[in-house]
């Protein structure tokens, strides 16, 4: 019998136990050796990460929002100049441009792949535009190799918020792959702890091949000081501290299981939804593989009624995100009304999101599966 109080949106409990002997002996080494910032687990987290990814650069930061900030900061950008990005996504996106006097310029995503709809690029691009920020929601890659043809045309930057798509890998269509994050100019990360790769706390990274842009990353993430108590840029203070990295060093050479983990659960939910009337699964992407932070369905029936019998039954559920940031109250002045971005405003109303993580087994899976389907 299954207790319905042990089913949960995200079990970091569970997969501690993978991890535990790693982790303490690690935290305890930082403490003797009292190097809790930039310490030899930073630099070794960094060096890992970029083996894994196989980028030259690496830049831990605090947390996915400064590492896209800081993003933004390292191209230079100026008050005025647009970015590109969605409105379908986490507001941190866009809040770190609206925080540096950008304006924000949302294009609409795609109703299958819930990323941005790279048809729609090119006509949103002006003399203005400095920079476009695709994000890879729900785990998978938005439509890079597109996204970069109409960039490069331009000579506009790209930074891809990688912030739920670690691991992931892009297919061009000649065949080659490269790990999400590696695509665009700069890749930001968020290590927050629900992530696919999450610390013990906040924190996050940047990624480039750069090896100019990844020193100016480094300088600002560390107040733009290019010599200790000398700031050559107005920075930022956004370290990763010793302790989550000891955490994500531990993490990340489970990571490829972790991922398998995740996509066996999406495939028990795939067979037991493919057929249902009330719900679409979600769409793989032919150019990209599929990491699950998040299993994100699509339901046509009354979503309330729906998470109300789930609440009921103890399934954990989310709504990722139930408003697209143009019509957050903050972001008004921007000009956008209702009905401007509506592929990001029905879908907002249809998502719904399961219970996903790296501990789920058969019958917590079908447990959840029974409840749903009992729910609707
Ligand atoms: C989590 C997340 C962020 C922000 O990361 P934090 O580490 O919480 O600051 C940014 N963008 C997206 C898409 C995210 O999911």
């Amino acid at each position: 019998m299954i207790d319905q109080m042990q089913i949960q949106m995200v079990d970091l409990k569970g997969q501690y136990l993978r991890i535990k002997e790693k982790v303490e002996f690690g935290m305890q080494e930082v403490i003797s050796t009292g190097a809790f910032i930039n310490g030899p687990y930073v630099k070794t987290f960094g060096k890992n990460l970029e083996k894994y990814l196989g980028i030259d650069h690496v830049i831990p930061c605090g947390n996915g929002t400064d590492a896209l900030q800081i993003a933004l900061m390292a191209l230079g950008l100026k008050p005025g100049d647009e970015v590109i990005t969605v409105p379908f996504t986490f507001v941190a996106t866009a809040e770190v441009a609206a925080l540096l006097g950008l304006k924000c310029v949302f294009i609409d995503i795609d109703p299958h792949t819930f990323n941005m709809d790279a048809s729609l690029l090119e006509a949103a691009i002006t003399e203005k535009t400095k920079c476009i920020v695709p994000v890879h929601l729900y785990g998978q890659c938005a439509e890079m190799e597109k996204i970069m043809e109409i960039a490069n045309k331009h000579g506009i930057p790209v930074i891809e918020d990688n912030a739920q798509a670690i691991g992931s890998d892009y297919v061009f269509s000649n065949g080659m792959k490269k790990k999400s994050g590696t695509i665009g100019t700069i890749g930001c990360t968020s290590f927050y702890p629900s992530k696919n790769l999450g610390a013990y706390g906040d924190a996050g990274a940047l990624f480039t091949d750069d090896e100019a842009l990844a020193h100016k990353i480094r300088c600002i993430a560390n107040h733009g000081q290019v010599v200790k108590y000398q700031s050559d840029f107005i920075g930022v203070n956004s370290r990763l501290d010793s302790f989550q990295a000891v955490v994500l060093d531990a993490k990340l050479s489970l990571l490829d299981e972790f991922t398998r983990d995740r996509q066996n659960a999406a495939h028990f939910y795939d067979e037991a939804f493919k057929d249902h009337e009330s719900f679409e699964i979600p769409v793989r992407a032919s150019y990209s593989s599929h990491v699950f932070h998040q299993y994100t369905l699509k339901y046509s029936g009354d979503r309330d009624q729906l998470r109300a019998a789930l609440n009921e039954r103890g399934i954990p559920n989310m709504v990722y995100y139930p408003y697209p940031i143009h019509l957050h109250k903050a972001y008004k002045y921007l000009g956008y009304k209702q009905g401007d971005l509506p592929v990001s405003e029905q879908l907002a109303h249809q998502v719904i999101s399961l219970p996903m993580h790296t501990e789920m087994d058969t019958e917590q899976l079908e447990f959840i599966v029974d409840a749903v389907k009992k729910s609707v």
